[in-house]
């Protein structure tokens, strides 16, 4: 296949340095990539502990599905090294998590900016949505920072394709129950309107400076919670305009949400009038 030998790269061209943090299979370093052309690309490198055949292929498989993604604000997969010890090479943003930038720059992001973050995760998601895939863990712990004007969707390890009207039936650990639909909760059933839904919990976290969604309650009590219609609250910083869209995201029914495509239209339409706000 053309992609593969796009993305497969020698260990040569690959400089190793500092370690970034700790992914699930194991060590992310930050690194230096030589591409072909002579460039030298700032890069993260994921690395991976247990090199046994079954969890290297559940490792490799996030970048399997990354080889077919190109978008600006999706993560950015550069090569992956098939051979033992496997890695994935990924571009770097080295402001790291969106959820520890959003508490590091608190007072000084806008609203006008936490509205663009929105839209550019947003437009990420439409275009799964056209691709038919759901992501299954929207979090602003899984959204990287380019640059002060630019974040990128990652992590796409829970990320599968679905035929339409089909949804993916996902295994019960490690599931993130305060960001998940209910329908995800009670049927492990994920589509793209529990993907709405979650976004709608992530777009909550940036107006809440990266504060845990229902951090008063156990996982347990979540459910109940829902069901009897109680929703996450309106954040101080968070426009009326976006709160509205939120609960509509957080529709109980999943035919009764937005599509991504219907809610980049509404974020951009927001997210222009505060523009011209701002500049008076
Ligand atoms: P988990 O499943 O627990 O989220 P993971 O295996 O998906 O782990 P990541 O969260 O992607 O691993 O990576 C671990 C850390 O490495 C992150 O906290 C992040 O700070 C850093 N990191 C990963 N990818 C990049 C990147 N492209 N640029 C900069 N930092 C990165």
């Amino acid at each position: 296949e053309k992609s593969c030998d796009k993305h497969n790269i020698s260990r040569d061209d690959v400089i190793v340095g500092r370690i970034l943090g700790e992914g699930f299979f194991g060590e992310v370093h930050e690194g230096v990539y030589k591409s072909p052309t002579g460039d030298r690309i700032r890069v993260a490198i994921k690395t991976c502990k247990d090199c046994s055949a079954d969890v290297k292929e559940k490792f490799l498989s996030e970048a399997e599905l990354m080889k077919n993604l190109e978008h600006p604000h999706i993560v950015c997969l550069i090569g992956v090294i098939e051979v033992d010890p496997v890695w994935i090479v990924m571009e770097l943003y080295e402001h790291g998590e969106l959820g520890n930038y959003l508490v590091e720059q608190q007072y000084i992001l806008t609203s006008t900016t936490l509205i663009l973050y929105c839209l550019q995760i947003c437009k990420a998601l439409a275009y799964l949505e056209g691709l038919n895939m759901v992501h299954r863990d929207i979090a602003v712990r899984n959204v990287l920072v380019a640059s002060p004007e630019c974040v990128k969707l990652g992590d796409f390890g829970l990320s599968r394709y679905v035929d339409e009207q089909e949804y993916y039936k996902a295994s019960i650990s490690r599931l993130p129950i305060k960001w998940m639909a209910p329908e995800s909760i009670n049927f492990r059933r994920f589509t793209t309107a529990s993907d709405v839904w979650m976004f709608g919990v992530c777009v909550w976290e940036i107006f809440s400076m990266a504060q845990q969604p229902f951090f008063w309650l156990e996982n347990g009590q979540v459910i109940n919670q829902l069901e009897s219609g109680v929703r996450l609250p309106k954040p101080q910083p968070c426009p009326p305009t976006i709160y509205s869209l939120l609960n509509h995201c957080w529709a109980y029914e999943p035919n009764a949400r937005p599509s991504f495509c219907q809610l980049v239209c509404s974020l951009s339409e927001i997210h222009r009038a505060e523009v011209e706000q701002e500049h008076g």
